[in-house]
Order: C-alpha cells, then sequence, then structure tokens
C-alpha cells in the first residue's frame, strides 16, 4: 500500500487557489444537475412506470440525498469533505439519471462522465468513493430495483456481474486518471527542476559578480553620457577613499588629474567601443594615485546606459617605472642626466629648434682641478666638488636647458631655444664665473675652475656630431686657457687621428695653399689706419678656407708651425713693405721662439724682405709668455732690433702684474670677450677698465680687439683707449682689397 502510494498516486496536492476554482465549478455543475434531473423525471416519469413503482423509496431517497450534497457542499470548509460532497452528489446526479432514465444503457455513460470531472480533484479519495458507489450502488439498486437501473433487468446473477462490469470500467477510467496525473505531475516536477536549477545558477552567478564587484581591488563607476556619475562599487572607498555615495551624481571628472582629463575625453570621443588608458585619479586624502582603466561604452544597453568604467590602482608599479627610467637616465652621483639621455634632450631639442626656427647650444665642461682634488683630498672629496658643480650648473641655466654629467669630471649643458649665438657665451662665462667662486669641501676651500667648449647647432647635424663639436672647441679652451671657446668649422678634434690633416697640412705649405689676410688696426681717436695684423688662412681642398683655430694648434703640434710662421713672416712683409707707414703686426706662435736660434732667423726673414724691423709688431698670446724665461729673452733680442711686442688676448691669460713688469713689451692687446661684455655698465667694462688703467701706468699702448659696435668703440675711447680693431671697421682682408681700403683712409698722406 505504501508502494502504492508512493509509486503510484500523485504526491502533489492542488493549490489552495487551483482547488477553490476546480471546486466551485464542480458544485455549479451539481446545482445545474437539480433542474436538468427535474426535467428528466418530468418527461420520463419513472413513477408512472410499471417496473418501478414497487421501488418508489428510491428516487426520493437518492433526490433528497443529492440535494444533500449540493447543499452540505455550500457550507463545509475542509477541502476533503467539500470535494467528498461534490463527488457523492455528482455521483448521486448519474445514478439518478439513469434511474429519471428508465436505466437506458446510454446513460451510464454518465457514470464515466462524472468519474472524469470528479479526477479534476486530483485526489485518489473521490476517484475510490466513485469506484465504490458505482459498484455499491449498482448491487443495491440492481438487486433490490433493477427497473431503475436497468431497461432491461437482468437475472440475478447477470446484475452481480454488471455491478462489477460497470465498477471495473470506472476503476479502470479511475487508474487511467491517476497514470495521467503521475505523467503530468512528472513533467511538471522536471520543469520544476529545471526552473529551480536555472534559478539556482542565476543566484549564483549574482553572488559571484556581486563578490566580484564588490570585494574586488577594482572600483567600477558607471558614468553617463552627460559626465555624471551613475553608480560606483563599494571598492571605492577602500581604494580611493571616497564613499560611493557621495559620488553618485556628482562629475566624474573631477576626480581625474587635470592634465589627464583631455586624453580621457579624447579617448571616449574617438568611437571605439572599448579603451584602455591610464590617468591620475584623486584620492580622498588629496594625492593623486596612478589608475589604470578600462572603458566600456554601453550607452545603448538600458539597463546601463552609460560608460562602465573599471580602474585599478597601478601607482606602485608606475612609480617602480619612473624610477627605473630615472635611473637609467640619470647620473646616479649628481642626479643630473647621464650621457644617454643628454643625447635625447640634444635630438630632441635639435628637432624643435629647427622646427621652431630658433637655435639651440651645446656647452662641453671639464673642469680644470678635479685630479688633484682627487688625489689630494680622496675620492669623497671630489664627489662632494662634483655634487657642488652640479648644483651651480643649474643655478646658472634655465629650467628649459639640460644640463647632464657625461662621465668623471666632464659635464654637459643643452641650451635649448637660444635667440641669438651670444647667448651661450654669456651663459658659458656665467658657468665659468660661478665656478671661479670656492667650494667648501670637507673644510677645504677648492675653486673648481672650468673650460668649457660651445658648439651652435646647424640643422642636419647629429646630436653626437654636436657633442663632439664642443668637446672639440673645449679642448681648445682646456689648451690656450682661454676659460671658452665657440667651436668653429674644421677645428682639430683631438680625439680624431690627426696624420690625414697633418698630410694635408705639410702638403699646403709646399703648395701654397695658405692665404694671408689683413685686418686694419685703426686710431679710435682719429679713425685713420696705423697698422694691421696679418691672420693666416688655409685654403683646402675639401673643407675651404679654414681658420686658424682648426690647424694652428694641429700645426703647433706636429712642428709645422715654424714653417708656417715662416711663411707667414715672408709673405707679410713682403706685401706690406710698400705701406711703410703702416705698422704690421704678426702672431708667433711659442713654438717659433722655441730654439736660441729663433729671433736671428726671424730677424733673416726681415733683412731678407727688406722690411724695417721698427714697422714690425709680434703678438705673442699673453699666456704662452708666463713660465718660458727663454722665450722672454729671445723677445727682448728681438725687441732690441726694434721689433715691439704685443701680448695677445691679454686678459684671458694668467700672468700675474709683477711678472708683466718684467716682461718685453710694448702693446696689450684686450681680448674681444671684454669688448663684447661693454654694455654701459661698470660690470660690464670693469676687466677692459682695469687693463686700459694697467697699460697706462705701465706706458703701454693698448688695442682693443673684436669691436663690432659703435657703442663699444665709445666706451672704450671715454675709458682711455686709443686703438682698436674689428668687424665695425673692417673684417680681415686680402692684400687687394686692402690697398683700397688704405687708399680711403687716408694713409697715403703718411707714406714717404
Ligand atoms: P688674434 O690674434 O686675437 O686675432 C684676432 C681674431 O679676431 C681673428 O680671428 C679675427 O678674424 C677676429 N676678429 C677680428 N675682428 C673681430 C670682430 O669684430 N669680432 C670677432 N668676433 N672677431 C674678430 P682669426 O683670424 O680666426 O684668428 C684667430 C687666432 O689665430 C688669432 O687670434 C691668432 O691667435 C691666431 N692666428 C692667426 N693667424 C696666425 C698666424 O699666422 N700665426 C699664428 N701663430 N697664429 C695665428
Ligand atoms: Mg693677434
Ligand atoms: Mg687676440
Amino acid at each position: 500500500m505504501g508502494a502504492f502510494r508512493t509509486g503510484l498516486l500523485p504526491h502533489v496536492r492542488l493549490s489552495d487557489a487551483q482547488f477553490r476554482s476546480r471546486h466551485q465549478a464542480l458544485r455549479l455543475i451539481l446545482w445545474m444537475q437539480i433542474p436538468i434531473l427535474a426535467t428528466v423525471g418530468v418527461l420520463n416519469d419513472p413513477f408512472g412506470q410499471e417496473a418501478v413503482h414497487h421501488a418508489t423509496w428510491a428516487l426520493p431517497v437518492m433526490g433528497i440525498a443529492h440535494m444533500a450534497c449540493a447543499i452540505g457542499s455550500l457550507f463545509v470548509r475542509s477541502r476533503r469533505a467539500g470535494s467528498f460532497l461534490v463527488s457523492l452528489g455528482l455521483l448521486l446526479s448519474a445514478a439518478l439519471l439513469v434511474s429519471l432514465g428508465g436505466g437506458r444503457t446510454e446513460l451510464h455513460f454518465a457514470f464515466f462522465l462524472t468519474v472524469g470531472l470528479i479526477s479534476l480533484y486530483q485526489d485518489w479519495l473521490p476517484l475510490a468513493l466513485s469506484v465504490a458507489l458505482v459498484v455499491g450502488h449498482h448491487l443495491l439498486v440492481g438487486h433490490v430495483a433493477s427497473a431503475l437501473l436497468y431497461s432491461d433487468p437482468p437475472s440475478t446473477v447477470r446484475f452481480i456481474q454488471y455491478a462489477l462490469i460497470h465498477g471495473g470500467f470506472v476503476l479502470g477510467g479511475c487508474a487511467v486518471q491517476i497514470v495521467y496525473w503521475r505523467f503530468t505531475e512528472q513533467a511538471q516536477n522536471e520543469s520544476a527542476r529545471i526552473r529551480a536549477e536555472a534559478e539556482q545558477a542565476l543566484r549564483r552567478s549574482a553572488e559571484r559578480y556581486e563578490a566580484l564587484v564588490q570585494d574586488s581591488s577594482d572600483v567600477t563607476v558607471v558614468v553617463g553620457g552627460d559626465g555624471l556619475v551613475l553608480s560606483v562599487s563599494a571598492a571605492m572607498e577602500r581604494v580611493l577613499g571616497h564613499r560611493p555615495d557621495d559620488l553618485v551624481d556628482t562629475d566624474y571628472n573631477q576626480l581625474i588629474h587635470p592634465g589627464d582629463v583631455a586624453r580621457l575625453r579624447s579617448a571616449l570621443g574617438d568611437g571605439r567601443e572599448e579603451h584602455r588608458t591610464e590617468v591620475r585619479v584623486r584620492h580622498a586624502d588629496g594625492d593623486w594615485r596612478w589608475h589604470e582603466m578600462a572603458l566600456r561604452d554601453m550607452t545603448g544597453h538600458t539597463a546601463v546606459s552609460g560608460w562602465v568604467i573599471n580602474h585599478r590602482d597601478v601607482t606602485e608599479r608606475r612609480l617602480a617605472q619612473d624610477r627605473l627610467a630615472y635611473e637609467a637616465s640619470h647620473d646616479a652621483l649628481t642626479g643630473l642626466a647621464n650621457r644617454a639621455e643628454l643625447l635625447r634632450a640634444l635630438e630632441r631639442e635639435g628637432a624643435a629648434a629647427v622646427s621652431g626656427n630658433t637655435g639651440m647650444a651645446v656647452l662641453y665642461l671639464d673642469l680644470d682641478r678635479f685630479k688633484q682634488v682627487n688625489d689630494m683630498y680622496g675620492h669623497e672629496a671630489g664627489d662632494v666638488l662634483l655634487a657642488s658643480v652640479a648644483r651651480s650648473l643649474h643655478r646658472c641655466v634655465l629650467g628649459s636647458d639640460t644640463v647632464g654629467r657625461l662621465g668623471g669630471d666632464e659635464f654637459a649643458v643643452v641650451l635649448s631655444q637660444i635667440a641669438e649665438p651670444d647667448d651661450a657665451v654669456t651663459v658659458a662665462t656665467r658657468i665659468l664665473a660661478e665656478l671661479s667662486l670656492p667650494v667648501d669641501v670637507d673644510g677645504v676651500r677648492i675653486v673648481p675652475g672650468a673650460s668649457i667648449g660651445i658648439a651652435l647647432s646647424t640643422p642636419g647635424h647629429r646630436a653626437d656630431d654636436l657633442l663632439r663639436r664642443a668637446d672639440t672647441a673645449m679642448y681648445h679652451a682646456k689648451r690656450d686657457r682661454s676659460g671658452w671657446r665657440a667651436y668653429v668649422e674644421g677645428m682639430h678634434d683631438p680625439s680624431t687621428p690627426t696624420a690625414t690633416l697633418e698630410d694635408d697640412l705639410r702638403g699646403a705649405v709646399a703648395d701654397g695653399r695658405l692665404r694671408l689676410v689683413y685686418q686694419p688696426v685703426l686710431s679710435l681717436i682719429t679713425g685713420e689706419v696705423t697698422a694691421v695684423e696679418a691672420l693666416v688662412r688655409w685654403d683646402h681642398p675639401d673643407h675651404g678656407l679654414l681658420l686658424p683655430d682648426a690647424f694652428v694648434p694641429l700645426a703647433e703640434q706636429s712642428g709645422l708651425i715654424e714653417s708656417i710662421g715662416e711663411w707667414v713672416l715672408t709673405e707679410a712683409c713682403r706685401e706690406m713693405r710698400a705701406w711703410p707707414g703702416v705698422r704690421l703686426s704678426v702672431n708667433l706662435s711659442p713654438r717659433q721662439l722655441d730654439t736660441p736660434e729663433s729671433a736671428d732667423r726671424l730677424l733673416a726673414v726681415l733683412a731678407r724682405t727688406g722690411f724695417d724691423p721698427g714697422d714690425l709688431t709680434v703678438e705673442i698670446a699673453e699666456s704662452a709668455c708666463i713660465d718660458a724665461p727663454e722665450m722672454v729673452e729671445r723677445l727682448a733680442e728681438l725687441r732690441e732690433e726694434g721689433v715691439r711686442i704685443a701680448l695677445d688676448d691679454f686678459g684671458t691669460g694668467h700672468s700675474s702684474l709683477r711678472h708683466l713688469t718684467r716682461l718685453p713689451v710694448d702693446m696689450l692687446k684686450l681680448d674681444q670677450c671684454f669688448v663684447s661684455e661693454l654694455n654701459g655698465t661698470q660690470a660690464g667694462s670693469a676687466v677692459a677698465e682695469a687693463v686700459i688703467r694697467l697699460g697706462r701706468i705701465l706706458e703701454l699702448e693698448t688695442v682693443a680687439e673684436g669691436v663690432e659696435t659703435a657703442a663699444q668703440a665709445a666706451e672704450l675711447t671715454l675709458l682711455g683707449c686709443r686703438s682698436g680693431q674689428g668687424h665695425l671697421y673692417a673684417h680681415p682682408m686680402a692684400a687687394t682689397p686692402l690697398a683700397e681700403f688704405l687708399r680711403a683712409h687716408h694713409v697715403a698722406a703718411k707714406m714717404s
């Protein structure tokens, strides 16, 4: 029985609502039976029939029972009792119908119809009642009043048989119903299970999503098309310290660093659906944090209608990257740019200068006394000095310039966007002034001192070429202790093999490729030409006309300077012989006074060319005379013959005043760097004034070099300088134009 109940009987009860609606319908049908049965009864008049008159009690009993069920069903509350009464009433209706219809066989179908109706209760009790009632009714009524059941009453054996057959069919109908319920129930169970599983999966995935969004270190923000925040995940508070609710309906851009807003906007506006970018986002504590963002356009999705932005804090990674990049591009000791970074800056600024049509220069700086500092005070002191130099360099340049350390005691400065080449010179002299101040290194005062080479950018030159040029110029500045030198085309690079250039130069002397130009020296008072200075040029087959800076140092190194110097003196004397009233100045290299016969050889040239020694001035760099007593002797020999001696580039060397009084000198040539500093201020004229005053005290003539403007000439005159040369009056020129110039400037009158 238990197996029957669990295996076969339905397990699912109708819901109350289902039961109620079916019960009401069946009750209605039950009530509708009353008029139907009355009508059938009136039409058939069973009481009038002979066959049934001996069982007239049966019909009223059944009718009353039927009515009792119909009325009772209106009052009972319990489902079981209600369904029982209605089912019983319906079965009695079928029985009444058969009886009132005279027991016609077709009317027996009413029982099957009733079983169908009763099965709507989906309950075994009404069905069991059907079977029991049909069998019981057929047995009882068949026995006591068979005319009420069968139109053709059967024999006793037969009516029992009929009762069982009818009951069997009803039972079969019930069984079919039960099987049907079972199948429907299984199907329902299956779909309920599938639905439950689907619901559970959905719930789990929602939970997972929730957990992901809420607990992840990624912040999810949904931003509407108008830029207002629509929703923010809880991670916002943990990651950026803002309470999500505080952000809703605010402008999302307020969270973004102003420098990154435009980038974010342009990313959103380029029509793509997905973006990745890195921007700085404001933390509640006011700091900016780097966030990697994944943005997805879901403005078209009605459920979202905005941009879904996922951000993740990548500040640590960015800082590490920045630190690595910084270390890869900076010098650890000084924090300055390293060589690689400097070359990059050079390339960048070079390109910017070309496109912006401005100038760019690089200064190459080498400390003068670094090795001694290292040797005397140790490497730590050396490091302190380098760090101090780095700070000094920063003080001398603009923020847009790049200062770098190339290694050892070599530094470089990239000057971006300089208006004119002189700006580079200004910076170089400023740096030299700064580095001439003593630095306190562990209690010892050290003057770093430096030499600077300047190279100006020219379009099309590579960064490393430019740096090499500045290096070359620095080498020259260091060699002739001039503080700074600007690179000139063809300047000899000490690091490149000199053999070919030296061979070329040797050939030049032999092949007559050297040229002479002359620059007039004028009286600043009368404007008359008083002298000319011979300046050598080399007409190089590949490099064109080279200036002395490019080959004189090489000639000095290789010893060729002696033959070059002799050629210059010979040629100058020969050409200037025609202008006896004009003094001739010739530059001498210290190497030309090397040997005891030097003076004799020079005097022999004068004799050979018939040039009056009294009309010749030899110029020798101030720096060359300092430590060479023999040289002083040879200059004295020349002077005895009437040749006048000039100290060239005066002011840039390091001669002491005491030393100066012992030198056989007639003239000081004020170096052009001091002339260029004249600008009407006391500071600008300080050195020029000192040199001119010194000249006057020592009774030496002072000639200003490199006079370029009338203002400089006026100031020099005011300071007491009487002679000058420079582009203001005349550029160096060949002999023929010089003759024109001399004629025009009335020196003819002096000719005898
Ligand atoms: P220096 O003797 O001081 O010659 C003056 C330099 O100033 C010349 O350069 C001349 O062209 C340049 N100069 C003249 N006026 C101006 C001006 O107004 N502005 C500017 N910026 N520069 C001006 P240069 O001819 O290139 O000669 C450079 C140096 O080469 C000379 O300096 C001298 O030391 C040396 N040098 C020239 N010729 C000879 C030579 O025959 N033998 C030797 N040993 N050295 C020579
Ligand atoms: Mg000179
Ligand atoms: Mg000079």
